[in-house]
């Protein structure tokens, strides 16, 4: 049995009925995912984001290490069915606001790929909202596709948000 980590990015833009907020929503998931054969070693501190696409509200958003002997595909299953258990509907638009998104971010395996998952996650090394929080647990974690450790993809991103946003009035 081998025992596999992961970095895992939590996003919640919409109140649960019971379990009140996104940053309770995070915890609570993070509760239930740890009761699935999977261990939470690390959480980072959550942080707001501003919502890509078509939603509007604004975002919480974390990321936990879990330690697990899941494989991949049997991970993105376990968190699926959480994101279920928090009431997320997967048919309609992509990005729409939601109860709950888990993504895998990295894993302890290096690159994987098939028709419904893809380690890394293709869009982290442009996400602020993902690569803040993984920063503050897995910093020295380095992505298989650049060589470049987590810290180092968030500064990067961090200098070309600073170039690219408009000059102060
Ligand atoms: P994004 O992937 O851009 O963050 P999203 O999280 O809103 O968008 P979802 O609706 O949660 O997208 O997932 C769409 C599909 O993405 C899932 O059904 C899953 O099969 C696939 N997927 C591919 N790679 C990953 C990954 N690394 N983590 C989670 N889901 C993934
Ligand atoms: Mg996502
Ligand atoms: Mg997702």
């Amino acid at each position: 049995m081998t025992l596999h980590r992961y970095i895992v990015a939590l996003g919640s833009n919409q109140r649960h009925p019971r379990h009140g907020n996104p940053s309770a929503i995070l915890w609570a998931a993070l509760h239930e995912v740890g009761r699935r054969k999977c261990r939470i070693d690390a959480v980072s501190p959550t942080i707001r984001s501003r919502p890509i696409g078509p939603s509007q509200r604004v975002y919480c958003n974390g990321a936990a290490l879990v330690s697990t002997d899941l494989e991949p595909r049997a991970l993105l299953d376990e968190l699926q069915a959480v994101e279920t258990l928090f009431g997320r509907r997967r048919q309609g638009q992509r990005w729409r606001s939601r109860t709950l998104d888990l993504d895998i971010v990295m894993w302890s395996g290096g690159c994987w790929a098939d028709e419904n998952l893809m380690i890394p996650h293709p869009e982290f090394r442009k996400r602020d909202f993902v690569l803040g929080p993984a920063a503050r647990i897995a910093s020295d974690w380095r992505d298989p596709i650049t060589g470049l450790t987590v810290q180092q993809l968030h500064r990067r991103l961090a200098k070309g948000l600073t170039r690219s946003s408009p000059p102060p009035r």
